[in-house]
């Protein structure tokens, strides 16, 4: 999907298995941006190379022309076919030093934050070639200008993405979307980015990884209030629940979950350390 003439959108589908009776259909969006040389900004689970070459192939370009690859984060699902298109284009892979440590040793992420079926989605880090630093502009072609805004909650080194000449903003999973499963490492770090977001007035599209752009003033200004008081939910039942020591692990996210009334597929490792994630 063409967002401007030279910025293309390209949804990219996955599935996660969080026990062998249930699995979601998601999809992670990647930006490809068709300069001088191209630029792509994340790259979808292992696998998503192929597709990605293919829509480059379809718009008369070619995979090897791949210059820069920018990861908005570490997730498996935004990371997950970098080293593969590293090994094809010989690109450079930008970066926050935030996420240095889970894009680099996939071991250390999966111990950390164990996403269920973790391999089946990333299985091969990639090396970061260059740190992207809060402000710093990076030129994807002539006129097209890449403002890094680093919004950590979400993860700690993530980052948001300003086109600053076609006005689009990009901010990958800094915005929790109402109902969906609580993801995140630092609560007060997430709330204060979504606030960042909403007072940023440099943007007319919001581009999420999770939903088509978001063009509609009211609609942007109803999915950030959503977002905020979902979080704000999750938070007082976080606070009301915790004891500290549980004697069944999960038992405190369980609580967490029931009480909101949310699938109890989010009952999960993940999920649990979202919720210690709040000032508790
Ligand atoms: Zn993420």
């Amino acid at each position: 999907m063409k967002l401007t003439e030279k910025i293309h959108l390209l949804p990219l589908d996955f599935e996660i298995k969080f026990n062998p009776n249930m699995k979601i259909n998601r999809f992670v969006n990647s930006l490809i941006i068709f300069g001088e040389k191209i630029t792509l900004i994340d790259t979808g689970v292992k696998g998503c190379a192929t597709k990605i070459s293919d829509y480059i192939k379809e718009n008369s370009r070619d995979i090897t022309e791949v210059e820069t690859v920018i990861l908005s984060h570490s997730h498996p699902d935004h990371i997950g076919s970098a080293s593969e298109i590293k090994r094809i284009t010989g690109c450079r892979v930008l970066a926050h030093e935030g996420e240095k440590g889970w894009i680099e040793d996939i071991k250390a992420q999966v111990k950390e934050r164990p996403v269920p079926g973790f391999f089946d989605l990333l299985d091969e880090p990639v090396k970061i070639d260059r740190f992207l630093e809060h402000g710093q502009e990076v030129k994807a072609d002539k006129n097209i200008t890449l403002k890094i805004i680093h919004s950590p909650g979400h993860s700690s080194g993530s980052i948001n993405i300003l086109f600053e000449e076609d006005r689009i903003l990009f901010t990958a999973d800094s915005i929790p979307v109402k109902k969906d499963i609580p993801n995140y490492d630092n609560f007060n770090d997430l709330v204060r980015s979504l606030n960042s977001i909403r007072t940023n007035r440099d943007y007319t599209i919001l581009l999420t990884s999770w939903t088509p752009p978001i063009t509609d003033p009211e609609k942007i200004e109803k999915f950030l209030n959503e977002g905020e008081i979902y979080m704000r939910a999750l938070d007082d039942a976080v606070k009301g629940i915790y004891t500290g020591d549980e004697a069944v692990p999960l038992e405190f996210c369980r609580k967490v979950i029931l009480k909101l009334g949310l699938p109890e597929f989010y009952i999960n490792p993940v999920v649990d350390r979202a919720f210690r994630g709040h000032k508790i």
